[in-house]
C-alpha cells in the first residue's frame, strides 16, 4: 500500500487506547475539486492527524490545510485562498462493521478522507472580495473595485444634468452638490 498520505499503524492495531500523532506535508497528487476554484495538482497538503486505536478500528482526527485557486464567480478575476478543515473518521478493521474506510495491511490511507474534506469546503460561488461589484452589465468590463458608487454616478443621467446646473453658478461646488443628492 503506497501513497503520499498512507500511515503505518501496525504498532497500535488491536491495541485499544494507544495513540499516535503525525504531521504530513505532501503535494496533491492531482487536481482536487471541479468548480470555479480547486486545489491544483502539486499544491502542498498539510495534515496534522491523531490516530487512536479503538475497539472498532483506528479513529483518525485532525486538520488539513492547503490553498485553492480559480476565478471569482462575479468578475472572473483570478483568486487564491488558503483553506483549513477539520476531520474525524473511523478506519474500521476489515470484516468488522461496515465503514467507508478500512485499515488495510496495517496502514490507513488518509487521501480520500482529506480530499473529500477539502473539496466539500471549497466555495461553490467564490468571490474575489465580499462586495465584488462584478461585471458591468452593459460593457462586460469589470467594475472598479471600491468605486461602484462613482460608476453609478457617471452612468446616472442626473449626473450630467446636475453638472450642467452647478457649473453655471460655481466651479468649485459641483462635486459636493452631486454627492449630497446621491445620499439623500
Ligand atoms: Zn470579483
Amino acid at each position: 500500500m503506497t501513497g503520499p498520505f498512507v500511515i503505518p499503524v501496525i504498532d497500535i492495531v488491536r491495541r485499544a487506547g494507544e495513540m499516535r500523532e503525525f504531521e504530513i506535508d505532501a503535494p496533491a497528487p492531482d487536481k482536487w475539486g471541479e468548480g470555479l476554484v480547486s486545489v491544483p495538482a502539486g499544491e502542498n497538503i498539510g495534515i496534522d492527524v491523531r490516530l487512536e486505536s479503538v475497539h472498532e478500528g483506528i479513529l483518525a482526527s485532525g486538520s488539513v490545510e492547503t490553498a485553492y485557486s480559480g476565478v471569482c464567480g462575479r468578475c472572473l478575476t483570478d483568486i487564491a485562498e488558503g483553506v483549513e478543515v477539520e476531520f474525524q473518521e473511523l478506519f474500521a478493521y476489515p470484516g468488522d462493521e461496515t465503514s467507508d474506510f478500512e485499515v488495510q495491511d496495517d496502514h490507513v490511507d488518509l487521501e480520500t478522507l482529506v480530499r473529500d474534506a477539502i473539496v466539500l469546503s471549497l466555495p461553490f460561488q467564490p468571490v474575489c472580495q465580499p462586495d465584488c461589484p462584478g461585471l458591468d452589465p452593459v460593457t462586460g468590463e469589470r467594475l472598479a473595485e471600491s468605486t461602484g458608487a462613482q460608476q453609478r454616478e457617471a452612468l446616472d443621467p442626473r449626473w450630467a444634468a446636475l453638472q450642467d446646473f452647478t457649473t453655471d453658478h460655481d466651479d468649485d461646488a459641483p462635486r459636493l452638490g452631486v454627492e449630497n443628492t446621491e445620499e439623500s
